[in-house]
């Protein structure tokens, strides 16, 4: 690519029409065909912006903006980029949600004033950048996939409830990876949400269509119309094998026309955004419908897999759980967790690769150790593959080939479970005479960029050695020539440099000029070349020979270099798929001994996942809370069991009402069985002792309230929506998590809808549920409904003051205690004391029919913060508590629970 600015290139150069120069002209005509990107225009070393564009950019990126010639008779307005750091501002600029045409000079300045003095470079967009398709380094990260996404719909009747077929095709062009399924209206935003794209483009008229508004609405920027031509399903077949050079894509499977829309979609903006280059893609996979745990998108974000709810990783089940060493392992494992199975047979056999890892410690840890040096190969292939490859691409894979090597070997003689050896074989099936080619060509140290050499290691090529040694050689020439120019001339000073326009020069200071050009003889020798402030720039004949010999010398080197660059790259090319088949095997052996690892710190158990409707959990534990309490060092996490399976020959899951208090451990008892079920259906163990789960359809939780206002939702109606979602939608094979409903709207109705909701999942839904709640009066419903049971989190009280045991046990709670748990989180005392006051005159109240006396009858607040009991001494409270203590009669949990006693005791006063 050409890089010299071209010095008569301005934007103030005479205007060649109407006001505009010639530069300009190509300007407008190249940011008119790219109206929704900011154009990147090159300008020798910088891309430049013009007008609306460099205000965006420099308040986006917080650069200068200046001014450069007119347009119009207006200022133009600017601002740059050095093209160096580009990759800097581009994440920058795609964090914040723009797209970027990078527009390069597509000639050589030298061949553009051929033409006349006043014609302008060649330009055109080689390429556009946009979030869901980028493929460097610097803007991804390592173990996070980045996936375009594509919508294809093939429109129904227009008939109200026949909206068309839908399918959804997704691509990682930094990894190659490319899948396709079906979807409906109804499950579009959960099935976009399980992939989680960071772009995803649709047709322009079924992005306005109103029924499907609110799915766009929620994805935001996410969401991008494109013409509808990209998306023609009877176009697809065509588009589809062309991009795959066949002459059918038959051999790919049987596609709906949904799905061929999908694709052919997600092909043509490959297409359109990577102009001339093609990332190497592997043929579209279809994944089944049913294949995997259906999880809505509000449950989704509530359990904050791979996320927490304010967008952060930390926090989230997957980073408590990552063991993983490669970026491929990384986004496996990212993967499986947003998609488990619902197969038991392949659930059980990436469980066996896990169990494989547990039993064989030493092949464990000798296979992490080879894994470390892993590079991530995908990613090297695509960028190779799209002309932005570098030397340490290929030592990526050079590095990939030799650990695969050594893990082959680790596993020789060792009789695998079916994932395990699958994954060797592909790993074994890696082309290895190309691996010996990369060893042989490439230098051990390498340098970023291949357009300076230096990569190829010598030996390889002798012409390429020769080369080396001449260039070098004249280089110690030079300096041999500096030196007899010292003597010569006598100047100490006098120094031979080079540039890149004058070439070699000679240098002396200004005060030396009468030795260079003193004498006819010296004229002769000495040609002038440049006058600067204070030294003058002289070359010899001899000087400009050895220059072109080390020139012509250093040119055919790295001419050998690259052409030996571009060998190597269309052989990575070449064997792409058996590339991306081997980092995917290592990738899976990265997952499962990092969950093996995992589960082992952790004391996790291998859950039994079988077709039953069973969902027994012994001593389980929330992965995330676990973690987190022992950093803080709070003490440890409280197991506890869960029993929702059918009894006595049900055909339908049980439900547990949990009541407690606040601050309970109710949240986390319900989102710890959640995260169980999508462990146990990833394939991983889980955190329990012991764990039998029928397998999970469908996973619906309902926890935690948030408004939605930008769509014009409360709070209430969020949570009402979200309950309709799984009454309508939840079978037998659902698991429920239901957290509090009801409470965002006037008791009395927030109870009836709780109410209604118990009875019509045990009735209708028939699936397997917790439901935690505050209306205790619900646990009365254990008297009607058999499969209904009451638990609660049991508290001791002492003194006024609730300790939390976080026990889930049979029972409920015939209160909340939450004006305790206000207590603690500091209310004022005078609140709390008035809160009780209420508190009681309600329940006398409840139980005589008499609550309208609350008005009339309660004291205000100084009359309450008056009436407090005084409190008895603090030593007499304590001492009386630590007397009554014996300490070698207790149990360590007795032993506990008087700690928090005598600690309630000594903070109350
Ligand atoms: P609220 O009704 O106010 O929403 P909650 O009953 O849902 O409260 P959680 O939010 O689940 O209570 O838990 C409160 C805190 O208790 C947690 O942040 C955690 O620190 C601790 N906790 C919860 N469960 C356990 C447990 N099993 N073992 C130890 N600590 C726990």
């Amino acid at each position: 690519m050409p890089t010299d600015t071209d010095a008569q290139e301005t934007t103030t150069t005479a205007p060649a029409m109407g006001g505009v120069t010639p530069m300009m002209e190509q300007y407008i005509e190249i940011k008119a065909a790219n109206p929704d990107s900011l154009l990147f225009y090159r300008m020798g070393d910088f891309y430049e912006l013009f007008f609306d564009d460099a205000e965006k950019a420099s308040q986006a990126l917080g650069i200068v903006l200046t001014r450069r010639g007119k347009h119009q008779g207006h200022d133009i307005p600017m601002c740059g980029v050095p093209v160096h750091a580009a990759d800097d501002y581009l994440q920058k600029l795609i964090a914040q949600g723009f797209r970027v045409a990078v527009c390069e000079q597509i000639e050589d300045p030298a061949e553009a004033k051929k033409r006349g003095s006043k014609s302008v470079v060649r330009r055109d967009v080689v390429r556009l950048v946009t979030p869901g398709t980028i493929t460097e380094d610097k803007l991804l990260a390592p173990s996070e996939s980045s996936f375009l996404m594509a919508l294809g719909r093939v429109k129904g009747s227009g008939a109200a409830g026949n909206p068309g077929s839908f399918a959804l095709a997704w691509i990682d062009i930094s990894t190659g990876a490319f899948r396709v399924a079906e979807t409906t209206a109804e499950r579009l935003l959960a099935d976009i949400f399980r992939v989680d794209p960071r772009e995803l483009i649709v047709a322009e008229p079924v992005f306005h269509d109103p029924e499907l508004r609110p799915v766009f609405d929620v994805l935001g920027r996410v969401a991008n119309p494109q013409p509808p031509s990209l998306f023609d399903s009877a176009s697809a077949t065509g588009r589809i094998a062309r991009f795959f050079e066949v002459a059918t894509p038959d051999s790919f499977g049987t596609f709906s026309r949904a799905e061929l829309s999908a694709i052919s979609g997600a092909i043509a903006y490959v297409e359109k955004t990577q102009k001339a280059e093609r990332p190497p893609l592997s043929r579209p996979e279809r994944e089944e419908s049913g294949s995997t745990l259906f999880i809505d998108p509000a449950t989704r974000a509530n359990l904050e897999l791979l996320r927490t709810l304010s967008g952060s990783r930390e926090g989230s089940l997957f980073k408590a759980i990552d063991r993983t060493v490669t970026g491929g392992g990384g986004r496996l494992l990212a993967d499986r967790l947003m998609a488990p199975l619902t197969d038991p047979a392949a659930i059980a056999a990436r469980l066996d690769s896990v169990s494989f890892f547990r039993a064989e410690t030493r092949l464990c840890q000798g296979l992490r150790a080879s894994l470390k040096s892993v590079a991530d190969m995908p990613r090297s292939l695509s960028r190779l593959a799209l002309n932005r490859g570098g030397p340490r691409d290929l030592g990526a894979l050079r590095a990939g080939f030799e650990a695969a090597g050594a893990i082959a070997e680790l596993f020789a003689t060792t009789t695998l479970p079916a994932e395990l050896a699958a994954a060797l074989a592909a790993i074994k099936a890696l082309p290895e005479a190309f691996a010996r080619h990369l060893s042989e060509a490439l230098d051990d140290e390498l340098p970023l960029i291949k357009r300076d050499g230096g990569f190829v290691r010598s030996g390889y090529h002798a012409e390429l050695d020769e080369m080396r040694a001449l260039r070098d050689e004249s280089r110690k020439v030079i300096a041999e020539l500096e030196r007899s120019l010292i003597e010569e001339t006598g100047i100490r000073s006098l120094k031979i440099r080079h540039n890149n326009v004058l070439g070699y020069y000679i240098e002396v200071s200004a005060n030396h000029h009468g030795v260079m050009t003193g004498s006819d003889a010296a004229k002769a020798r000495f040609i002038h070349r440049q006058t600067m402030a204070n030294a003058m720039r002289f070359t010899t004949t001899e000087l400009a020979e050895l220059e072109s010999k080390i020139a012509n010398a250093a040119d055919r080197a790295l001419s050998i270099e690259l052409a030996a660059f571009d060998r190597l790259t269309a052989e990575v090319v070449s064997e792409a798929d058996s590339i991306r088949a081997g980092a995917e095997a290592l990738a899976v052996l990265d997952v499962s001994s990092a969950l093996a690892l995992l589960s082992e710190s952790e004391g996790w158990c291998r859950p039994a996942v079988d077709a039953s409707l069973a969902f027994e959990i012994s001593g389980g534990r929330h992965p995330v809370v676990e973690q987190a309490l022992r950093r803080s060092g709070e003490g440890p996490f409280v197991a506890n069991d869960c029993d929702l399976s059918p009894e006595g020959g049900a055909k339908a899951g049980a439900i547990w009402l949990l009541t407690g208090p606040n601050m309970g451990g109710k949240s986390t008892f319900l989102r710890q069985n959640a995260l169980i079920a999508i462990l146990a259906q990833t394939g991983s163990f889980v955190p329990a002792e012991g764990a039998r789960i029928g397998v999970v359809d469908r996973l619906f939780s309902r926890v935690g309230a948030s408004d939605d206002l930008a769509r014009g939702r409360s709070t209430f109606m969020v949570e009402m929506v979200e309950t309709a979602a799984i009454l309508n939608q939840a079978g037998e094979r659902a698991l429920v998590i239901l957290d509090e409903i009801g409470r965002g709207t006037a008791t009395f109705d927030g109870l009836s809808i709780a109410w209604a909701a118990v009875e019509y999942l045990h009735e209708k839904n028939r699936c397997r549920a917790i439901f935690a709640t505050h209306f205790h009066e619900m646990t009365a419903l254990a008297g009607k409904l058999p499969r209904l049971s009451n638990v609660t989190m049991r508290v001791k009280e002492w003194e006024g003051d609730v300790v939390f045991l976080h026990e889930v046990g049979k029972g409920a709670a015939d209160r909340s205690y939450g004006v305790q748990v206000a207590r603690l989180a500091g209310l004022p005392e005078a609140v709390v004391a008035r809160a009780k006051e209420v508190l009681h005159q309600l329940e006398d109240g409840e139980v005589s029919g008499k609550t309208n006396r609350l008005v009339d009858d309660l004291p205000l607040f100084s009359v309450a913060v008056k009436r407090e009991a005084p409190k008895p001494a603090k030593n007499d409270a304590l001492g009386e508590a630590l007397g009554a203590i014996n300490p070698d009669e207790m149990t360590p949990r007795e032993a506990l629970e008087a700690l928090y006693r005598l600690k309630g005791l000594a903070t109350k006063q």
